[in-house]
């Protein structure tokens, strides 16, 4: 993957961020149009609608197929804009091919699948396709897997190609619908430099309120651009209701967002410094593991009557971890004032522990 368009539309001209916004869905002709209209009024190139929609469980609305295929080439007359929608499979690709799509994009739950990447790889081979691919990242936080898919495209003879960053699906309730694990595209980042990376905060946030802080933070963290779901009347949309907005609104988060200096110096910067932060999360949860441990030592040492300190494991413990860091390249000084820092906090935890029993 190194002969690469890096420009994803050669035929706009596109200053700032690239754009793609339209319903999750197409449901009916009117309310592709309605939507359409403003959204071209408000200077979107890029008309985004699902044609066929995978759905986690069956009986929910599952795309309108073909049919609106016809809705979306009305689209392209009426206000010229560029067309993008989902395949999942090779009818999808064909179908699309046929009605002159400009982008096809692959859903989550596909570039999880390698069978179903190659299926349409093969099918845009066998076209020759002459599209704009972009690739959504996998249901599942796997890099390679978003990158094999990527490749098998590249492989089909596509060379306007991108990412789209929507999120991991994970279990439980959290903030955010798909948890966006920046660290990930980060790296697809630092990995291909030459590959534009869309944020889709629609599919990331699931809410309509984390669009805009999203979409600011994708900015900052040198995104190439965005792609968000905006229907003409968001609360009746029969897929994905409350992470939709209205033309309108979604002109106005545009409106505010603030585009840094992309220039590759700073853009690297910022780069660098998420994975500072990300580093820094992880020694925190891992000194936070540590503590736990600890707290678990204190109830051991507690019911056998031990003495918290001990001095020889201590001393055991600084000289193998001070060889070890100084092995890695840190100062001895450095590495006994850290070891000493979480020795101490340990030994305040195993206390509390043994001193107050409603911690247990
Ligand atoms: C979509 O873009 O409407 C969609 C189905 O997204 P995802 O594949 O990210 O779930
Ligand atoms: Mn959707």
């Amino acid at each position: 993957m190194t002969d690469i368009e890096p420009i994803l539309f050669p035929q706009l001209e596109i200053e700032g961020p690239l754009v793609i916004a339209g319903p999750c869905s197409a449901e009916t002709r009117e309310q592709l149009l309605d939507t359409a209209r403003e959204l071209a009024s408000n200077g979107i190139k890029v008309f985004r609608a699902g044609i066929w929609k995978p759905r986690t469980k069956p009986g929910g609305f599952e795309g309108v197929g073909s049919e609106g295929l016809e809705w979306m080439k009305e689209v392209r007359e009426e206000t010229g804009m560029l067309l993008a929608t989902e395949v999942a499979n090779k009818n999808h690709v064909e179908e699309a091919l046929k009605a002159g799509i400009d982008l096809l994009w692959l859903g989550a739950r596909t570039s999880a699948n390698p069978f179903a990447v190659q299926e349409i790889a093969d099918t845009l081979a066998e076209h020759k396709a002459d599209v704009t691919v972009i690739v959504k990242n996998p249901v599942n936080p796997d890099l390679e897997l978003w990158i094999g898919a990527m490749q098998r495209i590249y492989n089909a003879g596509i060379r306007r190609l991108g990412a789209i960053h929507r999120g991991f699906s994970s279990y439980g309730k959290h903030l955010y619908r798909n948890m966006p694990e920046w660290h990930i595209p980060i790296e697809l980042r630092l990995r291909y430099p030459w590959l534009p990376i869309i944020c889709d905060p629609s599919h990331i946030g699931g809410k309509r309120e984390l669009i805009a802080p999203l979409s600011q933070q994708a900015m900052d963290m040198g995104f190439n651009g965005l792609i968000v779901e905006s229907h003409c009347n968001p609360d009746c949309a029969w897929s994905d209701a409350a992470q939709q907005i209205t033309p309108e609104i979604l002109n106005f988060i545009l409106g505010t967002l603030v585009i840094r200096d992309s220039k590759q110096t700073t853009e690297s910067l910022t780069l660098l410094r998420q994975q500072i932060d990300r580093i820094d999360n992880d020694l925190l949860e891992i000194l936070g593991k540590r503590m736990g441990v600890s707290r678990e030592i204190g109830r051991y040492k507690r019911e056998h009557r031990m003495s918290v300190v001990q001095a020889g494991r201590y001393n055991d413990v600084m000289r193998t971890r001070v060889k070890l860091g100084a092995e890695m390249g840190m100062g001895e000084e450095f590495l006994r004032t850290v070891l000493l820092a979480i020795h101490d906090e340990s030994v305040r935890q195993q206390i509390e522990v043994i001193n107050d029993r409603s911690k247990i």
